[in-house]
Order: structure tokens, then sequence, then C-alpha cells
């Protein structure tokens, strides 16, 4: 069995290498001969440097299929990859380095000057570019070294990346995942979700040979990096490749592909398309959504223009993915095979998974409270940070997702929010989400955020900030008004605002904390 997880994504490679694996919007055809040998060349590259084993790789580049092979080959070399968001700047970059430590800096031809500066300054020996047309530094040097490269035998508790979560609670951890946890994340989901490299009439694949995906997300970030490509890769599946999301082209590649992984935005910025209609998704298989909660009405509609139902699953940085609606009926649930709207499903299978009130005790079925989860894909911590990492785990070994939610008595699991966002409002725990989903409902509302802002007599009750759809004009006494008749007098926000956007981070989530500051003195 393998112990390293390039060789095991190695060996679904299709027998006849020759066969295309990746294509990119500009046109461009890798066979998986090429995705071998190019990642070989960089493994060997990053070998010739003589690093110490399982150093770390940081990488901030655009995306492209040879930023996919530096993954690979940090794999294959038994070195840790590290990739940054390409959206954080100098201030970010100099954090994560510093935090970091690493041995390689790989970044954007443009940036060299800055990044590299900042990077020899905290230690770092090599620096190297990455255009997103194969310029620079790196292919440079890689292009004179052998292509035949020994995958590494660095065994399955070896780090295999760090991924930096996306700060939406806060400061940005390291989360520190290995060549196994990834490696049984990739097994559970090709198995959970109807994987295949078989024909089949529902199967539109070129060649007839089964799936193949479009991947039009960042690669700087799990859903991208590690759903997405193992997905495809561990099925020897090939990829459409875009560089950027774009949805008229997204719908134009359906016509060629099985499989599509967004966050909820792409969605909707799909259903703003003329083009999106059953015929266009005819050969489509599977729609994936993740990342961020998806809306009853995005999930509704998807289902009413196009006759499929959006798959939505759930997981973090720390534990790739942990839950998923089925696929197919899933006979650990008693055959259930529906997708229902608002859920993100059952805990994958592997995935241990329990809701716990803040005193640490189990709460009883169907009421709200802590996510805490376990098994084979949970990290084994943060980057450096062994105090937090013990606050996040319990003393029996599970780990605190962070997250609030229930478990219905069918076993399907609503996010209901963050902890951290969570209201207290005279003593009652108001949950942003519930609100939130309710007004959302209303006419003319594009989207909208519930925080808690300090208040003298309650302690702290909601504000609802609103973004209106074009045109629309809202009303917010009448709003205030409808919520009196479908909720609790507590839950009831005390405000609201409609504004024209909300504070979102680099991952496009909303940051709640930068919205409770700004609310924070309306009741003083
Ligand atoms: P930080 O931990 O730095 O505050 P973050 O939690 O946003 O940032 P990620 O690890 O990128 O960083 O995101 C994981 C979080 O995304 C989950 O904990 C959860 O809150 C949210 N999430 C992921 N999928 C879903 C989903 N389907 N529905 C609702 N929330 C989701
Ligand atoms: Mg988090």
């Amino acid at each position: 069995s393998p112990t390293n997880l390039y060789a095991a994504l190695r060996a679904a490679f299709p027998q006849d290498l020759s066969q295309w694996a990746v294509e990119t919007d500009t046109g461009l055809i890798y066979s998986w001969r090429d995705l071998d040998s190019a990642s070989g060349k960089l493994a060997n590259l990053l070998a010739s440097l003589d690093l110490p084993a399982q150093s770390r790789i940081a990488v901030q580049v655009e995306k492209s299929v040879e930023s996919m092979l530096l993954y690979l080959a940090c794999l294959r070399a038994g070195h840790v990859y590290l990739p940054l968001n390409t959206a954080y700047q100098k201030g970010e970059i100099t954090y994560f380095i510093d935090n970091a430590k690493p041995a390689v800096v790989v970044c954007r031809p443009e940036s060299f000057n800055s990044v590299s500066q900042i990077a020899f300054q905290h230690g770092t020996q090599h620096v190297f570019t990455l255009g997103d047309d194969r310029t620079g530094s790196l292919l440079e040097r890689a292009a004179h070294c052998d292509d035949a490269h020994t995958v590494v035998d660095c065994g399955l508790d070896a780090l295999a990346a760090i991924i930096y979560t996306s700060g939406t609670t806060g400061r940005s951890k390291g989360a520190m995942l290995s060549h196994g946890n990834l490696l049984d994340n990739a097994q559970v989901l090709k198995a959970y979700w109807g994987w295949s490299t078989a024909g089949g009439a529902h199967l539109a694949g070129p060649q007839g040979r089964g799936d193949v995906l479009i991947h039009a997300l960042p690669i700087f970030h799990v859903h991208g990096l590690f759903v997405a490509i193992h997905g495809a890769l561990i099925n020897g599946s090939p990829m459409l490749w875009h560089a950027k999301f774009e949805p008229k082209r997204a719908i134009a590649d359906m016509a060629r592909a099985t499989v599509f992984m967004g966050v909820p935005t792409l969605y909707v910025r799909m259903l703003a398309e003329a083009g999106l209609t059953p015929a266009a998704v005819q050969g489509m298989r599977l729609f994936i959504s993740g990342s961020a909660p998806l809306l009853t009405e995005t999930f509704r509609d998807w289902h009413t223009r196009t006759g499929q139902t959006i798959l939505e699953r759930y997981g973090m940085s720390e534990t790739i993915m942990l839950t998923s609606n089925p696929y197919s009926a899933d006979a650990r649930h008693g055959g259930l095979s529906e997708r229902r709207a608002g859920t993100v499903g059952f805990p994958l299978p592997g995935v241990g998974l329990r809701i716990h009130d803040d005193a640490g005790q189990p709460v009883p079925q169907g009421e709200i409270g802590g996510i805490q989860v376990r098994g084979p894909s949970v990290f084994a911590g943060y980057w450096q940070m062994p105090e937090k990492t013990k606050e996040e785990f319990t003393a029996d070994g599970w780990f605190k997702t962070g997250d609030v939610g229930r478990v219905d008595g069918e076993g399907y699991v609503t996010i209901v929010g963050r902890s951290k966002d969570l209201i207290i409002s005279g003593g009652y725990n108001v949950y942003p989400a519930e609100i939130e989903s309710i007004i959302n409902d209303m006419a003319g509302v594009a989207e909208s955020a519930v925080v808690g802002v300090p208040h003298p007599d309650f302690g702290e009750v909601g504000v609802a900030v609103v973004i209106a759809k074009p045109g629309a004009a809202l009303d917010t006494a009448a709003m205030l008004a409808q919520l009196k008749t479908e909720l609790a007098n507590y839950k009831i926000p005390k405000h609201l605002a409609v504004v024209a956007e909300l504070p979102r981070n680099a991952m496009g989530k909303v940051q709640k904390n930068l919205l409770r500051g700004e609310w924070a003195k309306l009741f003083e």
C-alpha cells in the first residue's frame, strides 16, 4: 500500500498515459504522462536543493496547471506544500513567511522584488517565480532536471500540506495535514460521490471513459486543491481547467463534463445566465457546493432552472470534508437519498460527529450545540500553536469545529452558524443563520447578515444588515414586522439596515467581526 499520497494518485492514472488529463481554457492539453514527467522534473529540482525532509514550500502564484504540478512535486519529494491566497498583500505575506519559515518561496514574477526581500529577511534560501503562462525561474530551472523521479517513501503520517484557514473569525491558523489525512478523504469522497471511469448513459465524458471535472476554483484552499484535484486524479478522470471562473465558459463546458464543484456564489452567478438550461446540463452527473452556506433559494432556483439538485457538503481546512448530502441511497441512513436544502447531509463514512453544549455535555437529539468531530481526515494540529491546538480538542480527542449546528432524527446535519457569531440576548441564544434565512427569502433581498452588538438592557441584541437585489426598494419597517410574525420576540433584530455590500475576506466569506465593529456603538 502507498506511503505517499502522490503514489496513490499516480496508481489511479489510466494505463494509457497518452490520454488527455487536463485541458486549459487557453487550449493547452496535458496528457497523464505530462503530469507525471513535469511533476517529476519539479520534484528533482526540489531534491537538488538539498533541503531537510519536510521543508515548507510556500507558494503564492496565479492558478495554473504548473502550480498544481508544483503541489504534486512537493508530495513526491516529501516536502510540505503551503499555498497562499493570491489576494494576500505584503503585511499578510510577512506574517505567513515569518510564521512558517519556508525553505523555498515561489511567487509571481511581478512580485519577486517585494516577496524575495521578505523571504530572505526571514531565512528563506530559495525564491523562484512562476507566471500563469509557463514563465518564471521555477520552470526554467526545472527544465534542466530529469523527469524520472522516485517518489519519496515518507509514510502516511508525514505532513503533506499546511493550509492556512481563511481568517474569517480572526488571524489565520496553519492547519497541518498529513498524506494520510488527504488520501483517506479522497478515497471516501470517490466512493461516496460515485466517481466512475466507466462510460455509460449518465456519463457523457469524452472518449466514453467516465467522469470529467470542471475545475473552476482557486487552488490555495481545501476546496479547489484537495476536494477537486484529488477527486479527479484519484479517479483517473480528466479536468477542464478554468484559470478563473467565468459563468458562460463554465456553462459551455458542461456539454463535455460530468462534475462541477463550486462555492455558492458561483451558482448564483450561473443562475444569472440565460444559457443555463436543462439542455446545457444534460450530460452533467453532479453539482457540488460548499465552503459557505448555500441559500435555500439558490438550491431551489437551480433545480427549477436545470432539473438537477445541488449536493451540499461541509468541511474545513482542519478536517477536509466532514459531511455530505447523499449522492445516492445511503444504506447507513435507511436508504435515504434526498439532498435536503439547508442541510449539509450526513457525516461521511469514517467521520464521527457529535453535538455538545458549552459545558462539554452531549445535547439531546435534535438540539443545537457545538459540532465536534473525529476521524482519519482530522488534522494533526495548528502549525506552531500547541496551546491553540490543545484548546480546540476535547479531553477525549474530538476536534471542536467552532461551528454550531444540530442533527435531526434522520441524521441530517444543519449548520446554524459559528460559535463566535452566536448572539446571547437577554440570556437567550439567538442563531444568526435562522434569522438570515427568513430575511433572505423576503422579496427584493439579495442577502443578509445578522450580528450581535452590545446593548445596555439585553447584553447583546441582533442587528440585521441587508443587501437589496438590484433595483429593489426595501421597506425595513415592513421587514421587521414580517419577522415578528415568524420568530419569537427575543430573536428579532433591534435594527435592520440596508447597505451596499458586506465586508468579505479574501475567500469571499462574510467577516462578521468587522460588521460587529461597525455597528458596536449603535445602542450605547
Ligand atoms: P477561520 O478558521 O480562520 O476563522 P474559516 O473557518 O472561514 O476561517 P476555512 O477552514 O476556510 O476557514 O472554512 C471552514 C468553515 O467554512 C467551516 O468551519 C464552516 O464555518 C464554513 N463552511 C464550509 N462549508 C460550509 C457549508 N456547506 N455550509 C456552511 N458553512 C460552511
Ligand atoms: Mg475555521
